[in-house]
């Protein structure tokens, strides 16, 4: 049995803390992705200096058990051997070379046997080019300029996407940020996420300049928000009714809530589909793709453009390859929602004896405890969150050698590599942060 008590009391984050300082004098915030800077949570982020299995370990030697994952690529645990051979392999062959390769197409062709509402697919560097450009593509398809988002829904950090809803269902968009110009929100509309009705309403309005629709079919991007029986539904029949291009962003979702997403799990086939996270095995990747005469649009087959230097990078396509061939091997995914299964019981109990009110939610393979009583369902109802506790518990958990992300609206990750020894010890870590929070 390990002594958690022992290890709290020896953790330092000393060397962190230096490096920390170091690189707020030449990057912004000291990070180069914001979610990283402990923000939401206080504190300072800790530098990590290596990582194997489900483990990670920060410059001051401490380790912990990882449910960040790099934020969701690692589904088969940190340095996979066989996706670390595999990579030392092509590296050896080149690192680019701004010409196809057979790696391309056979990642191609994984993905597309995984997605059948994929015709074609084309490889980006991340999750933010493979939305900005899906969108690009459903705009010039249907000739149209409006784009309807939902509350909460993250698609990366493209101008047009950082967009909230103001009050009231059908608001324009205004910007998130400054440097984004009013006139690309004003073709977003926000709507609230599990809402049929709002969106009725907007597109018995709009129809007619309404290029897309695009969420995240689970929303993971404020914790894990799932669909409520029938809203996919009625977002794929209304979409169908009025040719407006259905987007799944299922770069969260992607071989995470099942090998085929969300799509395969709530068996709704969308018009286009995003992927990134899990399809790079680490290396940044995204993609795009869907249906035959859509992607036809796209240049050089069409006239939508969109390039990438880097894009079908032979080591990032080698990385995706290896991850997808191992997790379609048999029992993959069952073993992985045995041990979320078991992760998601031994949190409800733990929150229970520790006499503190949450909820739990779970798709497949990732997660959230909410610090909240109430049901929740969208943006508002996450925001019910009592966040300061939620801070208190991220930094027990922390001190105990357990890493989850630094934010409450930020799903968590199971990896094959996790063990039930992982979870049990997760589980006590849980109950001692619980009760001290
Ligand atoms: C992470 C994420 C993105 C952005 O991907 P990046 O690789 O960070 O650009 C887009 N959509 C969803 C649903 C995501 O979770």
């Amino acid at each position: 049995m390990i002594d958690f008590e022992h290890f709290q009391k020896m953790k330092t984050y000393r060397k962190s803390q230096k490096y920390f300082n170091q690189a707020k004098a030449v990057i912004p915030g000291g990070v180069n992705s914001p979610v990283r800077a402990f923000k939401a949570v206080g504190g300072n982020p800790i530098f990590i200096a290596k990582a194997k299995g489900s483990r990670i370990y920060d410059v001051d030697g401490n380790s912990y058990i990882d449910y960040v994952l790099s934020w969701g690529p690692l589904i088969l645990g940190h340095a996979h051997p066989k996706v670390v051979r595999a990579l030392k392999s092509a590296a050896e062959k080149g690192t680019s070379y701004g010409a196809p390769t057979t790696l391309e197409i056979e990642l191609a062709n994984l993905v597309i046997k995984a997605y059948p509402s994929m015709d074609k697919v084309r490889m980006v560097n991340s999750g933010t080019e493979a939305t900005m450009s899906a969108i690009r593509v459903a705009r010039g398809f249907t000739k149209r300029d409006k784009i309807i988002k939902f509350e909460g829904c993250y698609h990366g950090h493209a101008d047009g996407l950082l967009v909230k809803a103001g009050s009231g269902a059908t608001t324009f968009g205004i910007p998130d940020s400054p440097g984004v110009p009013k006139s690309y929100a004003q073709n977003t509309i926000t709507l609230p996420f599990n809402d049929p009705n709002a969106l009725r309403k907007v597109i018995d309005r709009e129809r007619k300049s309404i290029a897309c629709v695009i969420l995240e079919p689970v929303v993971g991007n404020i914790g894990c928000v799932l669909p409520r029986p029938g809203f996919l539904e009625a977002l794929r029949e209304i979409t169908e009714k009025y040719g407006i291009v259905l987007i799944f962003d299922e770069v969260m979702t992607g071989f995470r809530v099942a090998y085929g997403g969300a799509q395969e799990y709530f068996k709704i086939k969308p018009d286009m589909t995003c992927l990134g996270k899990v399809i790079g095995g680490g290396l940044p990747v995204g993609a795009y793709g869907g249906k035959k005469e859509i992607m036809s649009m796209v240049s050089p087959e069409g006239p939508v453009y969109q390039a990438g230097t880097l894009s079908g990078n032979p080591l990032a396509m080698t990385a995706g390859i290896e991850t997808l061939k191992i997790l379609s091997g048999k029992g993959t995914y069952k073993k992985l929602e045995k041990l979320c299964a078991m992760l998601e019981e031994g949190l409800i109990d733990a929150a229970r004896k520790a006499g503190v009110k949450t909820r739990f939610y779970r798709a497949g393979t990732m997660f959230c405890t909410y610090f909240t009583d109430k049901e929740v369902f969208d943006y508002n109802t996450a925001k019910t969150s009592d966040t300061a506790r939620f801070a208190r518990f991220f930094t027990g958990m922390l001190n105990r050698g357990v890493n989850i992300a630094p934010s409450q609206f930020e799903a968590g990750f199971m990896s094959l590599a996790h063990s039930e020894k992982d979870i049990e010890q997760t589980v006590k870590a849980a109950y001692e942060s619980l009760r001290e929070s």
